[in-house]
């Protein structure tokens, strides 16, 4: 299981510096598997620093992180769902995604903006206004096919006729989910800022409130293109010298897996160390399907050490004598942490 993130926005708010740097990172490409589908889709290893201590452990075991798959569509502009711009061909592209975020510009300086202003509350209305006319779209071309018409369509379309997203008005349903509809995705913001405003307490209070109750990022898109092409060391002292301890990425990432309640696990071995993305919530069996579907099928033990735990014993061997080492059952519920071996049948 891949997290696969939709990015939208306006033209000229950064969209694609940020999708460059994100897919382009230096530092992810020496340390981790990296690839581009096509121009516009890039898979990115999630930043994960267990993996590197855990490979040390093993004598320098292959990494391989878990992934985030980006697909950068061109600019939605207004009137992209009757066709402006690009149109509704490339709000096709992220109708597969998982989750939308959002690139709002924040920064400042003379870049031309599409509607000649700096303003991000009518640039987030803009742009869901051009969602919510797409889902518009795609619901009535569904009604005028089924008769009697469905109750859950016709409630969808009075929310959207409203001007109201279907995640902000709290609207989903099972007769939905193959719509894949725009806007019942599960929304992030990325305030686009200049750098000296990441450590900007009161802008970041100002923006986070236009979107609430979404979430909010703030980072600076052109900053995250420098970080593209340091090393670790370099990288995290320039983020210091703007307050910051973490990349945009890793922000984005972390806001991207508590949105749709995702963690991962770990495999650990001579050969390979690995993540693992899984639903927070789910059991052993199920995170043994995520390597495998046989090994769900066939599940009969899972063998666990917690992370921490692992890294202090200094060896499997070590964390077994000193007893840190458990055998968990079907019914086993994951945590954070867990680094796993699994027994099955097959
Ligand atoms: P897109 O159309 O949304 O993909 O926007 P681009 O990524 O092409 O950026 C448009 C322009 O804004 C380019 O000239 C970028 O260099 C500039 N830009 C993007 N991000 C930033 C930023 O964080 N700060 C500043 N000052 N300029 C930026």
């Amino acid at each position: 299981m891949s997290l696969s993130i939709g990015i939208v926005g306006l033209p000229n708010v950064g969209k694609s510096t940020l999708f460059n740097a994100l897919t382009k990172n230096n530092v992810l490409a020496a340390n981790y598997p990296f690839a581009t589908i096509e121009p516009n889709v890039g898979i990115v290893g999630v930043p994960d620093d267990r993996l590197k201590k855990l490979s040390d452990l093993y004598n320098g075991a292959k990494i391989v992180p878990a992934s985030v798959t980006f697909v950068d569509i061109a600019g939605i502009v207004r009137g992209a769902s009757e066709g402006q711009g690009l149109g509704n061909k490339f709000l096709a592209n992220i109708r597969e995604s998982d989750a939308i975020v959002q690139v709002v510009r924040a920064f400042s300086g003379d870049v031309v903006h599409v509607d000649d202003k700096v303003h991000p509350a009518s640039d987030i209305e803009t742009i869901n206004t051009e969602l919510i006319l797409a889902d518009l779209q795609t619901i009535q071309a569904r009604i005028a096919k089924t008769k009697p018409a469905n109750p859950v369509y016709l409630k969808a379309q009075e929310i959207l006729d409203s001007g109201k997203t279907l995640s902000a008005a709290g609207y989903d349903h099972e007769d939905l989910k193959e719509l894949n509809l725009l806007t019942s995705k599960p929304f992030l913001y990325v305030f686009n800022v200049d750098e000296g405003d990441l450590q900007n307490e009161t802008l970041k209070t100002e923006l986070q409130a236009l979107v609430s109750p979404a979430d909010a990022i703030l980072l600076c898109a052109k900053l995250e293109a420098e970080l593209s092409e340091l090393d670790d060391a370099e990288a995290l002292e320039l983020l210091n010298e703007y307050g910051q301890n973490e990349s945009g990425l890793s922000k984005l990432i972390k806001a991207g897996y508590s949105l749709l309640g995702l963690q991962t696990y770990l495999t650990a071995g001579p050969k390979e160390v690995r993540a693992w993305t899984i639903h927070q919530g789910d059991t052993a069996p199920q995170a043994a399907g995520v390597i495998h579907g046989d090994f769900e099928k066939g599940f009969i033990k899972a063998q666990v050490i917690n992370y921490d735990d692992l890294i202090a014993a200094g060896s499997e061997a070590a964390a077994k004598a000193a007893g840190k080492l458990r055998l968990e059952g079907k019914d086993y519920v994951m945590q954070e942490g867990d680094v796993v071996e699994f027994r099955f049948n097959v």
